[in-house]
């Protein structure tokens, strides 16, 4: 199954599920890994980072800024977490994860 698409008009390849435009089906190479993508002479998109070994960082990474952003603006870490859909148990550990301290740490009040 193809896991990366890439648009010829734009040069890019992407995740399947990317929140990028979707581009005209004609548009479209299909590529089961990056590395042929490459070759080939597409860049790794931005946004969903095909070129990330693990997804699941880039999400903490962005959830983490977004966090940091919110208590930056004068949000307590639970409206922060609660903005972002999380518990502020788990905000708290994924800012520890990402940055080695605790949000408070990271942005004082
Ligand atoms: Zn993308």
């Amino acid at each position: 199954m193809s896991t990366l698409y890439a648009v010829r008009t734009t040069g890019i390849v992407c995740r399947v599920g990317c929140a990028s435009r979707a581009p005209r089906p004609e548009n479209i190479v299909w590529f089961d890994e990056l590395t042929p993508a490459l070759a080939a002479g597409f860049r790794p998109c931005r946004r969903c980072r095909p070129d990330a070994e693990h997804p699941q960082q880039v999400f903490r990474a962005d959830i983490v800024r977004q966090a940091l952003a919110y208590l930056r603006l004068g949000l307590s870490v639970e409206e922060a977490a609660e903005r972002l859909h999380i518990s502020d148990r788990h905000l708290r550990r994924l800012v520890r994860q990402e940055l080695g301290v605790s949000p408070r740490e990271a942005v004082p009040a």
